[in-house]
């Protein structure tokens, strides 16, 4: 490809799709865009902290060979006025990966913002935020340490489509009239509507992009966020396409939260990612009071866009929040903040944004190594109270330093002390997994009081069903009878045969059958007694459903299958303690 003036280095290779993957040669071509106002401040300095830990990562064997690509004012005065130019998005597109400063919306004059005309001409459907504590950072949690989480939201849909029609309007009208009349809609005069569209498409192109992180980046755990009990069509279905792209596409890889109960008694296995959804009122109070049982969460447009900027506000603000908008592959990492002219070539702003969105361009790439160093330095320069003028404001006994000296401080701890950094950053790593393990010994010692305090409202007959307690054909009632005392339950299944299928043996059988009928629990096998068919439900069943069986067969239990074997059961007890504790189900 030819360019009219973005220079392609002519050392270094450019990084490739292979197989669904991106391949990063050890001498990656990358593009950058300074960026206006602070831009070109922050970029400089960000550039040298990148560039000093992939030197000191790899001792010279991995380098990045920078390309400068072109948006914004910078462009403008390059390409005759044209502050998008073209040949930038075929740039961005050639190299896969990039990363920008902010850039200025010009005020007027019909412009759209650069930073939406990026996302919808590169199709970068899903904007990422990493949220993640740094010691020292100013924070208002008691606890800012338990918050590591990345915000996958979805960048195409939502409320942000644009179909919108202002009131009072002949389109409003026209759309009004065809939703009373022919849809018996009832809505107030001269209302504005606005459509918002969510399709199977967007959202589990995103669900993927989440899963597929989280696989790549050992995390724990995908929360689909969600106001689903509402908005059954729209955010309930994103949450229903969630799951099933989940089970097609990743199988073996994942576990539904609903599954990590019902069959895992609460113990994680190895190398599995839980999926599990949040109401979105819940996940806001809970980001705050729980955050350290997120990790990954996949949102749509609206709720993301809310969420991210409040998670980021726990942990110093947007203005360190990293970010990127990445499609399919291709991926631009950018500072999440504005341009703040009044700044501009003072050498005076706090270059985290950029930098930490580097750190994440870094993880992208599959240079952990050179990411973790920087991770690692970021809080001992914090914590030595040597920060820019905004963090200095937010603390007693700062030392206020500029851009750049900041940067220096960054580059003097990866380099003198790399391995006391990597240190560090094992033991953050540690710190968290004793966590997780301390969260996964109470969810396995006691289930109910875990899912409520992290919110997890179980919503099928899998999620809340005892696993299956069974005897084989021909054993004696008096022994099933031990056996249920020792298991502390007052059932048992009974596998009869090919052709017999499953039955099930209650107390009162014995009671009824055995004792009543003055038999011998001895002589008396469990073939004898137990009931069938069985009164059965898949796991998918919803607690209404059980209940009402339940109900319509004047029984006291429904066993739950899975390919026509019973791999569960839910009684009437379950269900009351359930419903006590967690309610009905909401619809505020
Ligand atoms: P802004 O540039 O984000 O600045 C608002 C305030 O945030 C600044 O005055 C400063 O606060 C603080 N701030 C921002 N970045 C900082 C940094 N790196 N270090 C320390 N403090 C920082 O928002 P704006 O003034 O509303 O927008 C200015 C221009 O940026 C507009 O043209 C807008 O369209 C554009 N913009 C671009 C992007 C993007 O490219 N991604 C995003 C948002 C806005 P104090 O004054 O309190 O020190």
């Amino acid at each position: 490809m030819t360019y009219q003036h973005v220079k392609i280095p002519e050392v270094g290779k450019k990084i490739t799709v292979k197989s669904g993957k991106i391949e990063v040669p050890d001498q990656p071509i990358v593009g950058f865009i300074e960026g206006d106002g602070i831009g070109p401040d922050i970029t400089a300095a960000s550039m040298r902290v990148w560039d000093a830990a992939v030197e000191k990562a790899y001792g010279g064997k991995r380098k990045i060979n920078w390309c400068e690509l072109y948006l914004g004012e910078k462009a403008a005065s390059i390409y005759d006025g044209e502050y998008f130019p073209s040949e930038t998005l075929d740039a961005i597109k050639d190299l896969v990966v990039a990363i920008k400063g902010p850039l200025t919306t010009p005020i007027g004059g019909g412009f759209r913002s650069l930073n939406v005309s990026l996302r919808q001409n590169l199709d970068l459907y899903a904007c990422v935020r990493p949220v993640r504590y740094y010691k020292g950072v100013p924070s208002p949690l008691q606890d800012p340490d338990q918050v590591d989480v990345v915000v996958f939201r979805e960048n195409t849909e939502d409320v942000y489509a644009g179909i919108e029609y202002e009131s009072g309007t002949p389109e409003n009208e026209k759309l009004a009239k065809f939703l009373r009349n022919e849809m018996g809609a009832k809505f107030f005069e001269d209302a504005g509507l606005g459509i918002k569209p969510i399709s199977p498409f967007g959202s589990k192109r995103l669900v993927r992009k989440a899963i597929e992180f989280a696989i790549d980046q050992n995390r724990e755990s995908v929360t689909l966020v969600h106001k689903g009990n509402i908005m059954k069509f729209t955010e309930g279905a994103f949450r229903k396409w969630g799951y099933e792209l989940a089970k097609n596409e990743f199988e073996d890889k994942i576990i539904t939260e609903e599954e990590l109960y019902s069959e895992y008694g609460g113990k994680q296995p190895k190398g599995k990612i839980v999926i599990k959804d949040r109401i979105a009122d819940i996940i806001f109070q809970l980001l705050q009071l729980r955050p350290g049982e997120f990790d990954v969460l996949a949102t749509m447009n609206l709720n993301g866009d809310y969420l991210s900027d409040a998670v980021a506000a726990e942990v110093g603000g947007i203005g360190i929040a990293p970010g990127a908008n990445i499609s399919d592959h291709v991926a631009v990492f950018e500072a999440t903040h504005g341009t703040a002219p009044k700044y501009a070539n003072q050498n005076k702003v706090n270059p985290s944004s950029l930098l930490l969105s580097g750190v994440m361009m870094l993880e992208y790439m599959g240079w952990n190594e050179a990411a973790d160093l920087i991770n690692a330095a970021y809080p001992k320069v914090i914590g030595d109270k040597f920060v820019t003028y905004d963090f200095a404001r937010q603390m007693t006994g700062a030392h206020t330093v500029s851009t750049s000296t900041f940067a220096d401080a960054l580059i003097a701890k990866i380099t003198g002390n790399a391995d006391v950094l990597a240190r560090f950053e094992r033991e953050r790593r540690d710190a968290v997994e004793a966590e997780r393990k301390e969260r996964e010994a109470k969810r396995i010692e006691d289930p109910i009081a875990a899912m409520r305090e992290s919110g997890h409202q179980p919503s099928t007959a899998g999620g809340i069903m005892s696993p299956v307690r069974g005897v084989p054909a021909g054993t004696s009632v008096e022994d099933a009878m031990h056996q249920m005392r020792e298991w502390d339950v007052s059932y048992l299944l009974v596998e009869l045969g090919e052709d017999k299928g499953w039955g099930i043996m209650t107390k009162r059988d014995v009671v009824t059958k055995i004792v009543g009928a003055n038999k011998s629990t001895h002589n008396g096998t469990v073939d004898e007694i137990v009931s069938r068919p069985l009164i059965t439900a898949p796991a998918d069943a919803s607690l209404s459903t059980v209940s009402l069986l339940l109900s319509e067969n004047n029984i006291r239990r429904v066993v739950i299958e899975a390919r026509d074997i019973p791999v569960g059961v839910v009684s009437d007890t379950d269900l009351f303690d359930i419903v006590e504790e967690f309610g009905w189900g909401t619809d505020d």
